[in-house]
C-alpha cells in the first residue's frame, strides 16, 4: 500500500436514499464503511415524495418515525374523467390505500426531510459514518485473484475531492428546480472528474472489502461494471410543479388522477405544509424524436398546462417551491452485481416514471435487503453465499416494477376512449382495474422473494434438510414480509404490534406459536424447546459468540394461544425469557394471542392461520422476511436452516 491508501469494509458511492439507507444499516451493525457524494449538499426541495406502507414500516423498524409524523397521510383517491360533454367530472372516489395492508398508508413528504432523518440517525448512532462531500470515485479495479478470500479488499477506488463550485450545478432559475436532476440533461460526472484530476492532494487511493454504488441513474459505477440498462425511452415529457395552490377545483386535497378530454392528464398529490404537487403532461414541450430543449420548461409553461387539463377550474399560485420535467425512461440493468463485491441498488439499476410513487421507495428496499447481508459477511456471521440472494431477489422486484409502471404509465398518459367502440383510448374501467389492482403492488407489500439459500418454501423432504410446513400457517406466505397484529405482552398485559418486535438489528428471529400452552402435552412440547434452546449443539448455541448476549444472532419469541392468565412467566423455560445477571429477567419475549384490556383481540393465530394447539415456529429474515415455518418440535429442521449459510463460532 501507498501512504495514502486506506481500507474500509463497505465504501458507498452516493449518498441519496439508497445510499443512505444502506448506510443506515451498516451504522447500525458497526460495520466500517465511507460513503461519499459528488454534490456539496444534500437534497433541499422537491423531487420524489411519496412512502409506500412498506417503507414506512422499514423507517419505523430503525425507530425513524418522523416521516410518519411530519407527511401528509394520503387517504382518498379520486378519478376525473370527461363526460359527453368534454367536461371534467368527478367519476370515483376510493380509499388511497386498500384497507388492512399495513399499519401504515401511503404518506407523502419531500425527499431532503427523508435524506436529513438517515442523516440524523447516522449522527445519533455514533457518528461513525459521516456523508463525504463533494468526492468522486475515479477509478475502480477488483483483484479477481481475492475474490474469494472473506478477509481481502480486493476492490480498489481512487476518490478525487472536489471544490464546492466544481460540485454545485448552477440551476439557473430564480425557483429552486430539479432539472439538473432530470433525465432531461446531460449527466457531468465524467466533466467533473476531468476537472479535478492530477491536481494535487486531491485523489486518495482506498482498499474495500465491498462498494455498493448507489449513484443515481447515470451511474457511474455501473458503468465500470459494463452493465447496460435495458429498455425503453418514451417519448412523453412530465412536468413538475411544488405549489401552493389557489384553486376552486374542489378535490385539491386529496390524490386526483384528472383525465381530460384533449389536453392530456394531471395528477394531484396533498403534500405537507399546505403545498401540493402537480404532475403535468406537456404535450408543447414533446421531444418528437429529438432533443429537448430545457430552456423551454419554466413553471408558468407547466402551471399553463395544467390549466388547460383542469378547467373550467382555475388554478393559480403565489408561491411555488421546486419544479422540474423528465421524459419518462423503464429501464432496468442488466447486471446487479460483479463478483459478490461490487453491488449496484436504486436508480442505478431501475429507472421507471415518478408517478406511482415507486423510486424512492424501491431504492430503499433494495439497500434495506443488501445492508444486512453483507453486515453478516462482513462480521463473518455468514458465508458470502448470501450475498448472491441480493441480486436474485431484487433483480425480478425491479422487473415486477416496470412491468407495472409501463402499464400504470400507459394508462396514465394514454387519450381517454370516447366510447365503448374507441380501441385506442383507456376507458375508465381499464383505468380503474389497473390502479387498483396496482394498489398492493404499490404499497411495497406484494413483494415475494423466491425459494434460495434464505427462503425455504416448502418441504425439502430428505434427512438433514429443511421439513418445511407451509400448512401450519396457512395464511402466511413464506418469502413475503411478516404481516403485523397485536399480541398482548404476559408480563404486563401490553397490547402491541408483532412488527415493534422485529426492530432492524441484524438478527435473525424464531417465533414461537407455542399454541395453547396451558394444556399439558403441549407445554410439554414447548418445555423440550425450552431445554434445546441452551443446549450446546441449538441453533443459537452454534451461532452467538461465547461472550455475547444469548439473544445477540438469534432471537426467540413466543407468542402462546392460552389466556393470559392462565400462564405465569416465572413457570416458563428460562430461555424463553432469560436472566441477564445485570439487566434482570426479560420481561419482552413472551407474549399471549388474547384480548388486550384496552385494544382488542389481534386473533394473530386465525390471522395467520396456525391452528390454536399445533402452533408453529416461523423463522423471520433480519428484513422482517419470512423465511421458513417448521414445527414446534422440529429443532432439526431450524439446525439444517442455519447450517445452509451460517458459521459457527
Ligand atoms: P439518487 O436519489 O439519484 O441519488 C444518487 C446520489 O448519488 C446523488 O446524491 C448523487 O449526487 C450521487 N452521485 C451520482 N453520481 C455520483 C458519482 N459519480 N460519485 C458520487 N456520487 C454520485 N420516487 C418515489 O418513490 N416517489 C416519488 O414520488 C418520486 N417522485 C419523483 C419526482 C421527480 C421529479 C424525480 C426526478 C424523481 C422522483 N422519484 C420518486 C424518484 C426518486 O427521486 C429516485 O428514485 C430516488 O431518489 C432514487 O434514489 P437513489 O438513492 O437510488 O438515487
Amino acid at each position: 500500500m501507498t501512504p495514502t491508501d486506506s481500507e474500509v469494509d463497505v465504501l458507498i458511492v452516493g449518498a441519496g436514499p439508497a445510499g443512505l439507507m444502506l448506510a443506515t444499516w451498516l451504522s447500525q451493525l458497526h460495520i466500517s464503511t465511507r460513503i461519499v457524494d459528488k454534490r456539496s449538499t444534500k437534497i433541499m426541495a422537491g423531487q420524489a415524495d411519496g412512502f409506500q406502507c412498506r417503507t414506512l414500516e422499514i423507517l419505523d423498524s430503525f425507530g425513524i418515525d418522523r416521516v410518519w409524523k411530519e407527511s401528509n397521510h394520503m387517504l382518498e383517491v379520486c378519478f376525473w374523467n370527461p363526460d359527453e360533454n368534454g367536461v371534467i367530472r368527478r367519476t370515483v372516489r376510493a380509499p388511497d390505500t386498500p384497507k388492512g395492508l399495513s399499519r401504515f398508508t401511503e404518506s407523502v413528504l419531500h425527499q431532503g426531510r427523508m435524506e436529513r432523518f438517515f442523516l440524523d440517525y447516522l449522527k445519533e448512532t455514533g457518528d461513525r459514518i459521516r456523508v463525504e462531500r463533494p468526492v468522486i470515485p475515479s477509478f475502480l479495479q477488483v483483484d479477481e485473484s481475492e475474490i474469494k478470500n472473506p478477509s481481502a479488499y480486493p476492490v480498489t477506488l481512487k476518490l478525487q475531492h472536489l471544490t464546492d463550485e466544481e460540485a454545485t450545478p448552477n440551476q439557473g432559475n430564480n425557483v429552486p428546480n430539479g432539472l439538473f436532476r432530470s433525465n432531461l440533461t446531460a449527466d457531468d460526472t465524467e466533466d467533473l472528474i476531468r476537472k479535478s484530476s492530477g491536481k494535487e492532494g486531491t485523489e486518495e487511493t482506498i482498499r474495500a472489502k465491498y462498494v455498493v454504488g448507489c449513484d443515481g441513474a447515470h451511474s457511474w459505477t455501473r458503468k465500470q461494471l459494463g452493465f447496460k440498462m435495458e429498455g425503453e425511452h418514451t417519448e412523453i415529457i412530465w412536468g413538475v410543479l411544488d405549489v401552493v395552490p389557489i384553486t376552486d377545483f374542489p378535490d385539491i386535497r386529496v390524490r386526483c388522477l384528472v383525465h381530460s378530454a384533449s389536453a392530456g392528464s394531471l395528477m394531484v398529490i396533498p403534500r405537507e405544509k399546505r403545498v401540493v404537487r402537480l404532475y403535468i403532461q406537456l404535450k408543447e414541450v414533446g421531444a418528437g424524436g429529438g432533443a429537448v430543449d430545457r430552456s423551454k420548461v419554466t413553471p408558468e409553461q407547466i402551471l399553463k398546462a395544467a390549466q388547460k387539463i383542469i378547467a373550467p377550474y382555475k388554478l393559480e399560485y403565489e408561491q411555488c417551491d421546486w419544479f422540474t420535467a423528465y421524459q419518462i425512461a423503464q429501464r432496468v440493468s442488466d447486471g446487479f452485481d460483479k463478483f459478490n463485491r461490487v453491488f449496484l441498488a436504486g436508480d442505478a439499476v431501475h429507472t421507471h416514471s415518478p408517478k406511482a410513487g415507486q423510486g424512492q421507495n424501491v431504492s430503499i428496499q433494495d439497500a434495506y435487503n443488501l445492508g444486512w447481508k453483507i453486515g453478516m459477511v462482513a462480521r463473518g456471521q455468514a458465508s458470502p453465499e448470501i450475498l448472491k440472494t441480493y441480486a436474485t431477489e431484487r433483480q425480478q422486484i425491479a422487473r415486477d416494477l416496470i412491468a407495472f409502471d409501463q402499464k400504470f404509465s400507459k394508462l396514465f398518459s394514454g387519450r381517454p376512449a370516447k366510447d365503448v367502440s374507441d380501441e385506442t383510448g383507456i376507458s375508465l374501467e381499464e383505468f380503474r382495474n389497473v390502479f387498483h389492482q396496482g394498489a398492493v403492488f404499490a404499497a411495497g407489500l406484494s413483494v415475494d422473494y423466491g425459494p434460495n439459500i434464505l427462503v425455504v418454501k416448502e418441504d425439502e423432504g430428505e434427512e438433514g434438510t429443511v421439513r418445511c410446513r407451509p400448512d401450519l400457517a396457512n395464511k402466511l406466505k413464506i418469502g413475503m414480509r411478516l404481516p403485523s397484529h397485536k399480541i398482548v405482552n404476559q408480563s404486563d398485559a401490553l397490547a402491541i404490534e408483532l412488527q415493534r418486535l422485529l426492530p432492524s438489528d441484524g438478527r435473525f428471529r424464531l417465533v414461537v406459536f407455542a399454541g395453547d400452552i396451558s394444556k399439558p402435552e403441549i407445554y410439554s412440547r414447548y418445555e423440550k424447546l425450552g431445554e434445546y434452546l441452551p443446549s450446546k449443539d441449538s441453533v443459537v448455541s452454534l451461532y452467538t459468540p461465547p461472550n455475547s448476549a444469548r439473544d445477540s444472532v438469534i432471537e426467540v419469541l413466543t407468542v402462546h394461544s392460552a389466556k393470559r392468565i392462565d400462564i405465569e412467566l416465572q413457570s416458563l423455560p428460562e430461555a424463553f425469557h432469560p436472566l441477564d445477571k445485570s439487566k434482570g429477567w426479560d420481561y419482552w419475549k413472551v407474549y399471549a394471542d388474547d384480548e388486550s384490556y384496552h385494544e382488542g383481540h389481534g386473533k394473530i393465530y386465525e390471522n395467520f392461520g396456525i391452528d390454536r394447539d399445533e402452533g408453529c415456529i416461523v423463522v423471520v429474515r433480519p428484513d422482517g422476511y419470512v423465511a421458513a415455518t417448521v414445527a414446534v418440535d422440529d429443532t432439526q429442521s431450524l439446525e439444517a436452516y442455519f447450517g445452509r449459510f451460517m458459521i459457527k463460532v
